[in-house]
């Protein structure tokens, strides 16, 4: 059975021919690349000496039917990039606010209904958070994507692109109009429940584009 990988997630497909879209990442059939295994070796002994050599057996390995040299380009590539992936920047800054959103949720919820103005102050906190982080979340995720995954257009990662946007844009928009109307939560009526209501468009659009990031890194 033949072995093909995905150039741009790394996952390994068994058949006759690659998939037609990568399950993993969305990538196409064409960033497929067989692998194949390289068989054990020996040198045919020399007819014309009296001592045999010995053998020389090339170690079993799978590589890439045509990654010698080099199969394809490598993804943008930079010393800042590199840290950003070696040290797994993004998935770190990411934790910021997926940690800190469901409370916040949580805090402006129990405003609105039990007229909690502690817990509404306290939300109002945690959203400067998030929007202080998602700068570096985005950042960190598009170096991720050109450095790591060759910046590959499939739909898995322009999810992930537009789901950080959107969460980025309701976490300003929110600020601002809690900056205008500080009590936007606990005074209540539609207003309030409009506001909730797009905490909880974050949550989701957080919700998908880490479900996306899991996909991505356990390959399922
Ligand atoms: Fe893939």
């Amino acid at each position: 059975m033949k072995k093909w990988k995905c150039t741009v997630c790394g996952y390994i497909h068994e058949g006759e021919e690659p998939p037609e879209k990568c399950p993993v990442c969305g990538a196409d059939k064409s960033l497929f690349e067989e692998l194949v295994e390289e068989k054990t070796v020996e040198k045919p002994e020399p007819v014309a000496e009296t001592t045999a050599p010995e053998p020389e057996v090339a170690a079993a390995a799978v590589t890439s039917k045509d990654s010698a040299p080099q199969a394809r380009p490598a993804g943008k590539t930079d010393k800042l990039s590199e840290m950003i992936v070696k040290n797994h920047i993004h998935p770190i800054t990411v934790h910021i606010p997926n940690g800190v959103l469901p409370i916040t949720v949580l805090f402006t919820m129990i405003a609105l209904i039990f007229g909690c103005e502690i817990l509404e102050t306290a939300a109002i906190c945690n959203m400067t958070i998030i929007f202080l982080a998602m700068p570096a979340v985005l950042y960190t995720g598009y170096k991720n994507w050109q450095h790591k995954y060759k910046g590959a257009r499939t739909d898995l990662f322009l999810t992930k692109l537009v789901c950080g946007v959107l969460v980025t844009l309701l976490a300003v928009f929110l600020l601002i109009w809690w900056i205008i109307d500080p009590n936007a939560a606990t005074k209540g009526g539609g207003a309030g429940w409009i506001f909730l209501l797009l905490h909880f468009a974050m949550l989701l659009f957080a919700a998908i584009a880490g479900f996306m990031g899991g996909k991505l890194v356990f390959r399922d």
